[in-house]
């Protein structure tokens, strides 16, 4: 007997099923069309090295939330791991995210925080004289924040690989994620909780779904079917959260809703570092990869290789409508957010499916932002919902 299906076995899946499952007990029946546990955060060993690849990019897990820190800690414990990224600009390595280091760096200067911040404002120049928060567009927050030099060296050409889209077309909220600092501070998040899974994401995962009234079943895609538990046979019989594409649930009816998907290639190198940390971004638009990661250096108190190193090539590009292509990032142009609303209008008419989770919502989250989006969903929406129902 199942009490809820649940469609998607990443974050927002698993925590909505480790919730329910405990509180107040229902039988959960996970199912994901992948052989794996854990959507875009599985990680698993590189067979010949040991070291813990990131299969579908790197996953740096950060938060400042109390609460989301709090439940995660219950499935893993974390490493004092803290992010920092560098860019490889026209043959030169800045540190990210743009500090007062890379400014001084840029301009070969000794330049004082007041004084950064006067030379950024006159780069920025009058156009948005309403400052960050007047600027409509990712190009004119980049600007706002940045002034033009800075832009155009370390965000026009790596977002341009990214999002092949105008810069004038994509949200402001992109660029947000990124901080500036006017101190030598070059942490790349800002949050106060910070670190990677002791023992890799794929034990934490697993953890998560590793309970009596939770069954997974994997290689079952919810579309099929061939399969018991397929949208045909399960849609009105009992309560189902879904979590995977919110436009594929509706065959489309408003059309493909735009993502960027990322190809990735891997190497094993026979020789014990090749850049020196975890990720290289590389700003040049001729460089047809933004960045490199180099996984063994996500773990340095590991007892890895010494003498053999993996590393990924990351490239992005638009992702074609039905085909194995993978969603990574909503694009959410002007035509894909009247779209949305269109596919937002299908989702309340559908009573007794919760969308959830990047796919479902269509929304860039954070594994942090995922896990805080699904325990609001279980206290507001599904346990008032199931018990009264
Ligand atoms: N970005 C950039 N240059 C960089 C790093 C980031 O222009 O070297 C911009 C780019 O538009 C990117 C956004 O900032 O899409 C967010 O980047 P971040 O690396 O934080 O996001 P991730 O892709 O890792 O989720």
């Amino acid at each position: 007997m199942t009490d809820v299906l649940v469609v998607g076995s990443g974050f927002f899946g698993l925590t909505v099923a480790e919730q329910l499952a405990n509180d107040p007990g229902l039988k959960v029946h996970v199912i994901d069309r992948r052989s794996h546990v854990g959507g875009n955060a599985y990680s698993e060993a590189e067979p010949t090295t040991g070291i813990e690849v990131h299969r579908y990019g790197a996953h740096l897990f950060h938060t400042s939330n109390e609460r989301v820190w709090d439940y995660v800690n219950r499935f893993t414990t974390f490493t004092d791991y803290r992010h920092h990224v560098y860019s490889t600009y026209r043959g030169e390595v800045f540190p990210l995210p743009i500090n007062l280091g890379t400014i001084n760096q840029f301009n070969r200067s000794a330049m004082s925080p007041a004084e950064a911040r006067a030379w950024v404002t006159e780069q920025a120049g009058t156009a948005f004289s309403g400052g960050a928060a007047a600027a409509a567009n990712l190009e004119e927050k980049a600007i706002s924040l940045i002034g033009r030099p800075l832009y155009e060296a370390f965000i026009r050409g790596y977002t341009a690989k990214q999002w092949q889209t105008d810069p004038t077309e994509l949200s402001a909220d992109i660029i947000t994620r990124l901080p500036v600092r006017y101190t030598y501070d070059n942490r790349y998040f800002n949050d106060r909780y910070e670190g990677l899974p002791t023992d890799g994401y794929t034990a934490w995962l697993e953890r998560m779904a590793d309970h009596p009234n939770i069954t997974v079943s994997l290689d079952t895609d919810f579309f099929d079917e061939g399969q018991p538990l397929n949208k045909a046979a399960t849609v009105g019989q009992l309560p189902i959260v879904y979590t995977g594409p919110v436009d594929r649930y509706f065959d489309h009816a408003h059309g493909p809703l735009g993502w960027r998907t990322l190809d990735f290639e891997s190497e094993v190198l026979p020789i014990g570092d090749f850049q020196g940390t975890p990720v290289m971004n590389y700003a040049d638009e001729e460089i047809p990869y933004t960045r490199i990661h180099e996984f063994r250096h996500f773990h340095p108190e590991r007892d890895y290789p010494s003498d053999a190193t993996v590393i990924m090539r990351e490239f992005s590009r638009f992702a074609r409508a039905g085909t194995d292509d993978e969603p990574y990032y909503p694009v959410n142009t002007a035509d894909d957010r009247t779209a949305l609303k269109a596919y937002r209008d299908l989702v309340d008419g559908e009573s007794g499916v919760h969308f959830g989770g990047r796919l479902g919502t269509y929304q860039y989250l954070d594994m942090h932002m995922a896990i805080a989006s699904a325990l609001s969903m279980v206290d507001n929406v599904l346990r008032p919902g199931l018990v009264r129902g």
